[in-house]
């Protein structure tokens, strides 16, 4: 990448020549009237050159990138998957983007938002809702100071919340940050959540609750989830559910019915907008209705004179987001959850779950398969077994050889040399294959040319990082 930067300052000179639109004639406002002499920039080190040689330098880069919309891009628990165009569309009308966030009375909006947490109660079963979060993250943190301060205005102490080692990673992150202690649990050999070890942990005390990620990162439903809740309430804790990955039980399930109390979504995530590379996210909190006056500020609610803001909630946790979170993404969720009605979510929970298992009963016909059980929404391999000593990073790095994004990789931590692997329910079948074929490929050529493997990949701009070396000397630019 770094030779076709290089490319655009060499080529300045030679192609001055090469602008035939004429420059403008008509005279240009005093820049001093608008800016400052004393803030204006008086060299530019930019190279000078045609347009062509500019949008040429763009294109060039773009087509180094990858993405959903160039190819499979299996990375676990990050649901990449298509997102409707459609949805662009409707987000970039101009009566959403011309609106200031200040201008906060505007019905259409708040009739938006209002509308989106009543969808999304209905999908997960919770009486109310927060759109503020602005990721999965954030909306985890969110929830768990509402379980603390709900314990705090009750006068009832406790510092703990219990978390399984199959959760995902900001689940413990959060957790901390709101400023509690963590139980973790050792997944059983099913992946679950021992009951036995749950129970002892309730049983010493002082526990605010649990949050559990479901499914969990090994893709595993737990099937004792009713118990699980059952007993934490039993001993007087809270059940938070991570919902980020919501794609397999959309329709089918809600974790309400499950027992929970709190449960995040990622909007990015489960209901299409394009993510990845930092944001914007949305990660909205639904609460039962015990919990509703802990949501953060403002909130909406309904009244004859139409949608409306309550900021006076004493028990409210506070703002956390400025305006009302990341509304782009809330209106690509609302148009998504709209366009595909009741039937058309659970069909894509069901091809969701149906294309992971697909994938799962292929490739372990080769590959180690830890956890052998119907998945949901994506599933572990490992590079247990795999000839000549071959480890999952070898692999990754070969499969992009083949023109394919790589899954994710050493993650859940629970399984030494995991490949996290989620296709998505917008993969066809035709694309499916061929993902199984490129990964019958790669076992083959590690049995037979494992250097290849080693040294991938070959066909990338960038051939293998010393991994350790630019984790802590990252060399960010030229
Ligand atoms: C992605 C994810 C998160 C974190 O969401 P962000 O929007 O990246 O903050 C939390 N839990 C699970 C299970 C996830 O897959």
């Amino acid at each position: 990448m770094n030779s076709n930067i290089q490319s655009i300052f060499d080529k300045e000179n030679e192609t001055i020549q090469m602008n035939f639109v004429p420059k403008m004639d008509i005279e240009q406002t005093n820049l001093n009237q608008i800016i400052p002499e004393n803030l204006q920039r008086k060299d530019l080190p930019i190279p000078n050159v045609t347009e062509i040689e500019i949008v040429r330098h763009f294109i060039n880069l773009s087509n180094k990138n990858y993405g959903v919309d160039t190819g499979i891009y299996p990375l676990g628990s990050c649901t990449m998957k298509y997102n409707p165009k459609i949805n662009e569309t409707i987000a970039k009308l101009s009566d959403f983007i011309n609106i200031h966030p200040l201008q906060e009375e505007n019905q259409g909006c708040l009739e938006l938002l209002y509308h989106t947490s009543e969808l999304l109660g209905e999908i997960t079963g919770m009486d109310g809702f927060t759109l503020q979060p602005a990721a999965g993250a954030h909306g985890e943190l969110v929830g768990l100071l509402i379980i603390k301060k709900f314990f705090e205005n009750k006068r009832i102490k406790k510092q703990k919340i219990i978390i399984p080692d199959s959760a995902h990673g900001t689940n413990p992150a959060s957790a901390k940050m709101a400023g509690f202690s963590i139980i973790e649990l050792t997944s059983n050999e099913f992946g679950e959540v021992p009951l036995d070890q749950l129970e002892f942990a309730l049983k010493e005390g002082d526990v605010a609750g649990i949050m559990l990620t479901n499914p969990n990162t090994l893709g595993i439903f737990d099937r004792q989830i009713k118990e699980i809740t059952r007993l934490v309430h039993q001993y007087g804790g809270l059940c938070y559910y991570d919902g980020a990955n919501l794609n397999p039980m959309l329709g089918i399930c809600r974790p309400r019915d499950m027992g929970f109390d709190i449960v995040h979504l990622n909007l990015h995530k489960t209901f299409s907008t394009p993510h990845g590379g930092g944001g914007p996210g949305s990660g909205p909190i639904g609460v039962i209705e015990e919990l509703i006056p802990y949501l953060p500020k403002p909130c909406l609610f309904s009244s004859e004179k139409g949608i409306m803001c309550n900021n006076n909630n004493d028990l409210s946790i506070g703002r956390i987001k400025a305006f009302w979170g990341n509304f782009g993404v809330i209106i690509r969720a609302y148009a998504y959850i709209l366009a595909l009605g009741a039937e058309g979510l659970k069909k894509v929970g069901e091809i969701a779950v149906l294309n992971a298992n697909y994938l799962r009963v292929l490739l372990k016909e080769k590959y180690n398969l830890p956890f052998n059980r119907i998945c949901q929404h994506e599933f572990i391999l490992s590079d247990q077994g795999i000839p000549n000593e071959i480890t999952t990073e070898d692999i990754a790095k070969r499969i992009l050889d083949y023109g394919i994004y790589a899954p994710t990789i050493y993650f859940p931590l629970i399984v030494p040399g995991a490949m996290m692997i989620e296709p998505t329910e917008t993969e066809s079948k035709h694309s499916l294959d061929n993902f199984i074929e490129v990964m019958n490929k790669i076992y083959e050529e590690a049995r037979t040319q494992p250097e290849l493997l080693k040294e991938a990949p070959h066909n990338m701009p960038i051939k293998r990082l010393d991994a350790v070396t630019a984790a802590r000397k990252p060399i960010l630019h030229d």
